[in-house]
Parts: C-alpha cells; structure tokens; sequence
C-alpha cells in the first residue's frame, strides 16, 4: 500500500466514524427530547418556577415549599461541587419538580443564563448533578420605534429594554440632547445584536447601525471598524464622537494653569486654581470647546459674567470673566461657536477667560482631557465604509422589524439538520460544564 492509498483509507474512516458519532448524537438527542414529557406526564410531576427572593436563602426558600430539611441539605450538599449557595444571588431563577409525595424529582437552578445546574434524585436524599450546556444565538435584529413622550417609552413601547435605549442615546449623545430635542412623532431606527437563549433576550449586543428622524433633520450613525478600532460614523464618514477642542479661544496664552494649591493673587492666600486661564484681549470671541448646551449664563460671584455649557457623558464646561456673554440658558452650542467676549469681569487682574471642565460637577484638569480626536473617512476607508453601510441602510429606509439568522429548527428535521448545525453552530456560543 503506498501512502496516498493509506491517506485516502484513513480519510474514509474519519469521516465515517464523524457520520456515525452525529447519528448517535442524534439518536441520543431525540431519545432524550422523546423521553422527557412522557416522564412528567406519567409520574405527575408538580412543576414549580421561583426567584430567590431578597434575603432568603435557597434552605428557607424551598422550606417554603415544605421540603424537609435532610432533603435540602441532601440537594445543597450534591450541587456543592459545581455551585457554591453563598454566591447566590436575588432573582435567580429555579425549577423545582416534586413527586406526588412532595419530594424533590429534579431540581435546576439558574445562576445566570449561562450557568444552570440540574440535580436529579437518584436515591433517597441523594442526587446526580451536572451544569447544563447552555446553547446561545448571536442574531442581528432591526427595529422602527416611534416616539411619544420620550426615548426610553419608545423603545420600552417597542419591546425592547433601557439599555438599548442607553446604547442608542450614547451613540448620539454629542448631536442629541436626548432631554430637550425629541418631538413626539420622531422615529428612532437601530440596527442590533442580541444574544438569545431559546428565543428569549439574553443581552444585547453592538448597535451596528442606528438614525434619529427628528422633524428638521435625519442623524445617521453606523458602527465601523478600521482593523484597529471601531467607531460610528454618519452617512459622510464623519465621526459622531467629537471630543473637546484644547482652547476656549483662537489665539491665547496661558497664564494659570489647573493647580489645586495656587496662591491668589487678590485674596492673598492658597486657593486652589480649578481650571486654566488664557489671557487674551479685551472683547476676543471665547469658542465653546464642544458642542452642548447652555446650563447657566449671567453673573457668578468671582467668576464674573459666566458661561456654562453642559456636554454629553456628566461634562460641563465654565468660561468666566467675560465682558459680555452672548448666549442665554438652555440654547444649544455647536463647537466652536463663540459664545461670549474675553473681559476682566468678577476677580480677574486683566482680560482672560477662566475656563474649567468639570465631570459630574468635580473638576478635572483640562489638559488631562482626552485629545484623541477622530478624523473623517476619506479615500479607500470612505468608500470601503459607504459600501459596507449600502446593506444596512436600505435595512433601516424598508422600515421593516427583521431578526435574521435565527435558528428555527424542528425537533422532527434533527437528523435532516445535523450537517447543517454543525455549521451554524460556529455562530453560536458554547458553553458547556
Ligand atoms: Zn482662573
């Protein structure tokens, strides 16, 4: 026998013994699927569903359900090995299958959706225990919502969850002030994972694409990734994740810099300096360093004639000192918009503008500021990006709510399907005990 007939023999014979390995799979498969309600049925089974409620234990839990505690402590003691009770946590969700003289059949326990034990009763007060391989689907799903009252009714209205709609106004958060712009009558359309256990949301997973129709103007985002990073674009190729400019004017210097232990010049004593100053002339346009909206504009003790601007993700922006503001409470600023003129109002020793950043009202060093800034998509990316995008906006412009690669197989097709799962379940994530 020379070596490509032995190669050839040894080929045969795998693939005949995978053929025979997934028919048995199957028969098991079947038999197993088969054998299940016919069990339930003929021992009159009393099936109950439960949450571990707030401070209950699993052993005050199912003494609730007038298990007697040798049995309890029989189940606890056989889960032990693959889960330990102290991590249980409130809402977890259980199966309990009682005999007809109230003694425990089986019991499945659900930590998460991915880690679920089953103890089944094997003799008196003793049972056999495995965690259950636990099959989820990856499927990518599109949705129309429309707006009444507010972005999280829309999409509750539409069946999905808050997180999804934080998904949503994150992407958007530097074009949308979520809190004054919606009109009832917008349409909100996303292009999404979800991550799926037997049909049921488990999480959700990218936003791959999503737009904003407001009554003026359309917003467009959709996810693209440059081999290196990902980041949502608009229909342009611009990038809607703008970051701050460096300076709150166009020429300047700085004079004072962040400092937390500076000593004042007019109160003569230590005081923490909480932003930068950029001195400048008298009535030179100070530019809002990102876009937002204005939270406060008047007159603010030291500060002066101040401006405060109020930016996505808890950022807030102060320009202070100004000679005149030009901008007035709750209207929305563009970066770079000038928004008031350099002056010495307040505590101020000559024209500068005092600019602070503050994140969830504690202030940060502005220089500290990320400056990563994205550029637009241009020459290959560009159009790389607009003919990966094609498909799915004419996904969002059919208005149609799709889930696609959603695997419907029938028990009845297993055996047709078997080849065919095997392909599909490089979608799926496995997780198995
Ligand atoms: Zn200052």
């Amino acid at each position: 026998m020379n070596n490509s007939h032995t190669a050839k023999l040894t080929i045969f014979f795998s693939l005949l013994l995978i053929v025979l390995s997934l028919l048995l799979y199957t028969k098991i498969q079947l038999s197993q699927k088969n054998r299940k309600p016919a069990n339930h049925v003929a021992l009159n089974l009393t099936i109950i569903n439960g949450e571990l409620s707030d401070k209950k234990a699993i052993y005050d839990e199912l003494l609730g359900h007038k298990i007697s505690s040798t049995e309890i402590y029989g189940l606890t003691n056989s889960l032990d090995k693959l889960f330990d009770f102290r991590t249980a946590k409130p809402k977890d969700s259980y199966k309990l299958c009682l005999n007809p003289d109230k003694s425990i059949n089986k019991f499945i326990y659900q930590a998460s959706p991915y880690d679920v034990y089953v103890a089944v009763k094997t003799t008196e007060n003793a049972f056999s225990t495995y965690k259950e391989a636990v099959y989820i689907n990856k499927v990518q799903a599109t949705k129309t919502f429309t707006l009444k009252s507010s972005l999280y009714q829309a999409i509750a209205a539409g069946g999905e969850r808050d997180s999804l709609a934080n998904s949503f106004a994150d992407i958007f958060s530097w074009d949308i002030d979520f809190f004054l712009y919606p009109q009832p009558g917008d349409t909100i359309k996303i292009y999404y994972e979800k991550y799926e256990k037997a049909g049921e949301l488990i999480k959700y997973g990218k936003v791959l694409g999503a737009q904003y129709i407001g009554k003026e103007k359309t917003f467009s985002a959709f996810l693209y990734n440059n081999g290196k990073n990902e980041a949502y674009y608009d229909l342009e190729g611009n990038p809607l994740r703008k970051m701050f400019r460096k300076m709150p004017l166009e020429f300047g210097r700085i004079s004072s810099t962040f400092n937390l232990k500076r000593f004042h010049p007019i109160l003569r004593r230590i005081r923490p300096h909480l932003g930068t100053d950029y001195a400048s002339y008298y009535n030179a346009p100070v530019q809002a360093t990102g876009t937002g909206s204005v939270s406060f504009s008047g007159w603010l003790g030291g500060y002066g004639n101040l401006v405060i601007i109020r930016h996505p993700n808890g950022y807030e922006t102060y320009y202070g000192h100004n000679s005149k503001n030009l901008v007035r409470t709750g209207q929305q600023i563009d970066q770079g918009q000038t928004i008031a003129l350099v002056g010495s109002t307040g505590q101020s020793t000559g024209p500068h503008v005092h600019y602070e950043v503050r994140c969830r009202n504690i202030p940060i060093n502005p220089s500290s500021l990320k400056t990563i800034s994205l550029h637009s998509l241009t020459g290959n990316e560009l159009s790389n990006y607009k003919q990966g995008i094609e498909k799915q906006v004419a996904l969002l412009n059919s208005n149609k709510d799709m889930v696609f690669a959603k695997n419907t197989q029938k028990e009845n097709n297993l055996v047709k399907n078997v080849f065919k799962n095997i392909f599909s379940m490089v979608n799926k994530i496995f997780i198995f005990a």
